[in-house]
């Protein structure tokens, strides 16, 4: 794979990208990543906006009823194990990490509900850490462009970690995961107008004109 030729491609398309989650803080960004779990992000936007203004950071949210947090955060679905993690996650950042968001993939993998994709999402966005999110659109994209032949997430980074220079990380999975949103659909991808297509493995066997 060609790596540079694919970020420059999509860099031309979509740019520098901004994380789409609604935050002013790494708290809020954390707990945003926390319920965007099988969630669209415009929907955890329209939920955040209710619960931050409840509870803005994580001393508020570790105050707040875990029931309440629930109601409050329904709408995202799996909402008795995220109101259950969040919680807990609020809790432990102000009583082990003296109420600030910690900036290392070790300490953060530590908090309830937060995977490597969530540290790097929050690390690359909040701390301009060098990271790379491997979400659904991500595995699917590298994937099908031949430039993966796996399915876990942790071999995925450590490939793109190699091949793609640390600054470009966390731009290039914002660029990957936009692409499979807009045109690299996990079902009836959108091969004719896409401009990965003679990068693609699929994409050069794909009968669409
Ligand atoms: S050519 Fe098709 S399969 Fe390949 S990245 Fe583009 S839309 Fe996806």
């Amino acid at each position: 794979m060609n790596w540079t030729e694919l970020y420059d491609r999509l860099f031309q398309v979509y740019g520098d990208c901004r994380c789409p989650l609604v935050h002013v803080s790494p708290f809020q960004l954390l707990a945003a990543v926390m319920l965007s779990a099988q969630c669209r992000d415009d929907r955890v936007n329209q939920v955040t906006k209710e619960l931050f203004a409840e509870a803005p950071d994580a001393p508020a949210m570790a105050a707040l009823p875990v029931e309440r947090i629930a109601e409050l955060i329904k709408p995202c679905g799996l909402y008795a194990a995220k109101a259950k993690n969040l919680s807990a996650a609020a809790k432990m950042i102000v009583e082990k990490f003296g109420n600030t968001v910690p900036r290392t993939m070790e300490e953060l993998i530590l908090l309830p509900g937060i995977g490597r994709k969530s540290a790097n999402v929050i690390l690359g966005n909040c701390f301009d850490i060098p990271g790379f999110p491997v979400d659904t659109h991500v595995n699917r994209l590298l994937n099908r462009l031949g430039a993966v032949k796996c399915a876990d997430p942790v071999k995925i980074e450590a490939v793109v970690d190699a091949a793609v220079p640390p600054e470009r990380w966390t731009n290039f999975s914002h660029l990957l995961i936009f692409h499979g949103r807009a045109v690299c659909h996990a079902r009836n991808p959108e091969c004719a107008r896409c401009v990965l297509r003679s990068l693609c493995a699929f994409g050069k066997k794909c009968k669409e004109q």
